[in-house]
């Protein structure tokens, strides 16, 4: 048999899967911490480096992480603002005190005993999300994993201790949260969009200053609570369930702040294009007259003769206000989309005519269906 390659090795099971194994969440991925080992030990036990910035190394078996206890001083702005130091004299102690919260600041050895040297299982118990150290305030980044962390876990009952968002707020204040990349700052906006309660993470960075700092299109036109209650408020079967809430949450701003807050955030198109379907699915109902002519509108706006997947969905977002209109739409919808422009072709039509015709004649069932 294989030669174990953490035979002998003083590693430990760090960080979330530690945390998420005593909270009874699925444990998503396994991190390790390897003490008092070098690059090359692990090289020669068939670890394959993967690390840019720090020596992480993946198991020859498992692919899992294996990282080299290191400390991080701060150097410069931003989430990569850090000098790593990784030595075989650095202590597990000192790698968790470089972490986020105590509740992912825990350790567990091979045989299960709990490392815990900053109160991370009594938090943990008693639900509180809490700062390992001042040094919390080294990284921006960290606003937003608490943040998002929230989101996630506010359903079990967790809260931001308040010395906590102190820092939190102290961060925002600072100006450094203008140092975070847009990708980070999407990244984590994202994966807070698909937790459980989303609320929690736009109103944590609302409580603190972060939200106005990072998304100040959010307090535009109205405020904060009707688009996190909008945000809250989906039909159920919706998939991609992130992009419907961040639809959501966006659908009343103007083009020109949808773009530049799009831009800003270097938000992914599909995002985008959802963003635009939702407000043009709003406009429709604000429009107050359900026309042959502003329905056909909207149809050719959301490009529904090419992507009539997205009528369905989209229908069913407009029926949770708008029940009436959206279940007229429907039928126009039916009516419309039913028309072939092969069976144009059939009579004799031919390009733009047949483009012309074609549109006559879905307004015209569209004008029917109502
Ligand atoms: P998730 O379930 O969201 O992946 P996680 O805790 O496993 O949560 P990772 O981003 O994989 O999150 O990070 C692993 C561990 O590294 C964390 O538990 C935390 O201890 C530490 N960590 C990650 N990012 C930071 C950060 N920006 N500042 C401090 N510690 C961090």
């Amino acid at each position: 048999m294989a030669k174990d390659p953490c035979a002998g090795l003083d590693v430990y099971r760090v960080g979330g899967a530690v945390r998420d194994a005593h909270l009874g969440w699925p444990v998503k991925d396994t991190d390790w911490v390897v003490v008092g080992a070098t690059p090359e030990e692990m090289r020669q036990r068939g670890f394959r480096p993967v690390g840019r910035d720090f020596p992480v190394f993946l198991h020859p078996q498992t692919q899992e992480e294996y990282a080299l206890a290191r400390t991080e001083r701060k150097s410069g702005h931003g989430y990569t603002g850090f000098v790593v130091y990784a030595s075989p004299d650095v202590t597990l102690e000192e790698d968790l005190v470089r972490r986020d919260l105590t509740i992912n600041a825990m350790a567990e050895s091979m045989d299960g005993t709990l490392v815990d040297p900053f109160g991370g299982m009594v938090d943990l118990e008693a639900r509180i999300l809490r700062h390992v150290s001042p040094a919390f305030v080294e990284d921006p980044l960290r606003v937003l994993r608490t943040a998002r962390f929230l989101a996630r876990y506010a359903g079990l009952g967790f809260s931001v201790a308040a010395s906590t968002m102190t820092l939190m707020s102290e961060l925002a204040e600072s100006g450094e949260l203008s140092h975070l990349v847009a990708e980070r700052v999407w990244a984590e906006t994202e994966r807070a969009l698909s937790e459980p309660c989303p609320e929690q993470y736009f109103r944590t960075l609302d409580s603190c200053g972060a939200l106005k700092v990072l998304m100040p299109e959010l307090y535009e036109h109205e405020g904060l609570e009707p688009r996190l209650k909008r945000m809250h408020a989906l039909p159920e079967a919706l998939k991609d369930v992130a992009s419907w809430r961040w639809g959501r949450l966006l659908e009343t701003l103007s083009e020109s702040q949808r773009a530049d807050l799009g831009q800003r955030l270097r938000m992914p198109r599909a995002y985008r294009e959802l963003i635009e379907q939702l407000a043009y699915t709003r406009q429709l109902a604000n429009g107050g007259a359900d026309t042959a002519q502003s329905i056909m509108t909207w149809m050719e706006s959301v490009d529904a003769w090419r992507r009539g997947e997205r009528v369905g969905p989209l229908l069913s977002v407009l029926a949770l206000d708008h029940p009436e209109l959206s279940a007229s739409v429907g039928a126009a919808w039916q009516a419309a989309s039913s028309l072939a422009p092969r069976e144009l072709v059939e009579e004799g039509f031919s390009g733009s005519e047949l483009g012309r015709e074609l549109a006559r004649r879905r307004l015209a069932a569209i004008s029917r269906s109502l």
